[in-house]
């Protein structure tokens, strides 16, 4: 019998997981019981999928770099990365406002509600949370993300996942160091990391066996844990725009690689569904890393030249629906609280959430950490900040899944086009997701 392809066993999960929540729901003790017997599972591979990220990135970096023979390749390909990235989230951004004055969410926001949600949450440590963490990033001098992103100390850097640019950074510097001696000399090394990153794509192909059970924890738990029906309704029309701007941003993508790439949309969603689908599952590009890279490496048909320099970049930097939602977050809170906007607000909000956007971290949560920066950049007073982050609260978990797979889409695109554009775009290697697990010979 012919085994059902992956991306309908994760689906089959997370819809089993949803309809459990609810089940869930009707019990006393059910969301305890989600909590203490159900949740772990989803806890245990989410730490998997970052347990392997650092090591593949090191691994498939190295590799991806020592194999290109020629640094002016390398300069070529991180130009047009950096490029297609900025000018995504740049579409983004103004997709998230063009769609947030049309359609005005906040502007028919109840003074109730708003009190409402205010008393609800501006207190919580959630909220006053964010707030603290977002003033620390802020107090930062302008070119410190520069001397972060340099380790001084490799093993340092690798012993924490928020470090993964120092972790880029390192890894390209040796990758590049690999090319200027005497290939001979290179060779060991060469031959290490090779190996070090087909065994991590194996670890990544046995992790996966068990995504349709970790996505049912994943969601059971997100279910039991949601905020109640009435809230969420009156956030409808916020969530609402901010859904549009994401399909409209997946559009984008597709138009883009079907006029640059010549790829058909449905090929490139049937390759990539997976990485989306734990994208939606876990909220967080970062966990998702291992899966993207697999993906449009192997399914996809992208070199691990561009692939394994392209996609970790993108976890860190390039967050497309991230920005798009910060865009509209910003404005419907200024609706919401009748704190007028002029045009140069807006194209400041253009500027702060581009900004923004590469500084949120790739976890959950981390884009309504900046969003309070993109806030105080269009002027809203420090005492309506909580106030603002209380009213999309309730509704910022769904969102943040549904923004991390447009993340997590955008940077599986732009690898396809920067792949395209420097001829690195080769057939897939495999049809089957589970390559590494069957014989070689198989394949
Ligand atoms: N959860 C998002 C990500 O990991 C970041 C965010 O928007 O909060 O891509």
């Amino acid at each position: 019998m012919k085994k059902l392809a992956l991306h309908w066993q994760i689906m089959i999960g997370m819809v089993l997981g949803i309809l459990f929540g609810f089940a869930m729901g009707f019990w006393g003790s059910g969301k305890q019981f989600v909590l203490d017997w159900i949740a772990p599972f989803g806890a245990i591979f989410i730490k998997l999928l970052k347990l392997i990220a650092i090591p593949l990135i090191l691994a498939s970096l190295i590799k991806g770099i020592s194999d290109l023979q020629d640094i002016s390749k390398f300069k070529n390909i991180g130009i047009r990365t950096i490029g297609i990235y900025m000018m995504t989230t740049v579409i983004a951004i103004v997709i998230g406002l063009i769609i947030v004055n049309v359609i005005g969410p906040g502007r028919g926001v109840e003074q109730s509600t708003i009190d409402q949600l205010t008393a609800t949450y501006a207190s919580q440590e959630s909220v006053t949370g964010k707030l603290d963490t977002a003033l620390v990033q802020q107090e930062t001098p302008p070119l410190e993300f520069l001397v972060d992103m340099v380790p001084d100390n490799a093993i340092g850097a690798m012993s924490d996942n928020s470090l993964m640019l120092q972790v880029i950074f390192f890894s390209i510097f040796l990758g590049i160091s690999m090319l200027l001696i005497k290939p001979e000399q290179a060779k060991p090394l060469k031959n290490f990391f090779d190996s070090l990153n087909e065994v991590i794509l194996k670890m990544v192909d046995l992790i996966m066996l068990t995504a349709p059970f970790a996505v049912f924890a994943l969601l059971a738990q997100v279910v039991v844990s949601a905020e109640s029906p009435e809230i969420l309704q009156k956030l409808l029309i916020y969530g609402g725009t901010v859904l549009l701007g994401l399909l409209i941003m997946i559009s984008v993508y597709m138009i883009l690689l079907w006029v640059f790439a010549k790829k058909n949309p449905a090929w490139f969603l049937k390759g990539i569904a997976p990485a989306q689908l734990l994208a939606f599952s876990t909220s967080s590009s970062a966990a998702t890393l291992p899966v993207t890279m697999e993906r449009v490496n192997e399914h996809l048909g992208v070199d691990e030249e561009v692939s394994s320099f392209v996609l970790p970049v993108g976890a860190t930097i390039n967050m497309d629906g991230t920005s798009l939602y910060q865009a509209v977050a910003a404005v419907f809170i200024a609706q919401a609280l009748h704190f007028p906007l002029d045009l140069q607000d807006q194209l400041t909000i253009v500027l702060t959430a581009l900004l923004a956007s590469i500084g949120s971290a790739a976890v959950p949560g981390a884009g309504m950490v900046m969003l309070v920066i993109v806030l105080e950049s269009i002027g809203l007073p420090a005492d309506k900040l909580a106030i603002g982050l209380a009213l999309i609260f309730a509704i910022d978990r769904p969102l943040d899944m549904c923004r991390t797979v447009v993340n997590v889409t955008g940077d599986a695109t732009v690898s396809v086009l920067v792949a395209k554009s420097v001829g690195k775009l080769g057939m897939p290697r495999v049809k089957n997701w589970d390559d590494h697990y069957a014989p070689k010979t198989e394949v």
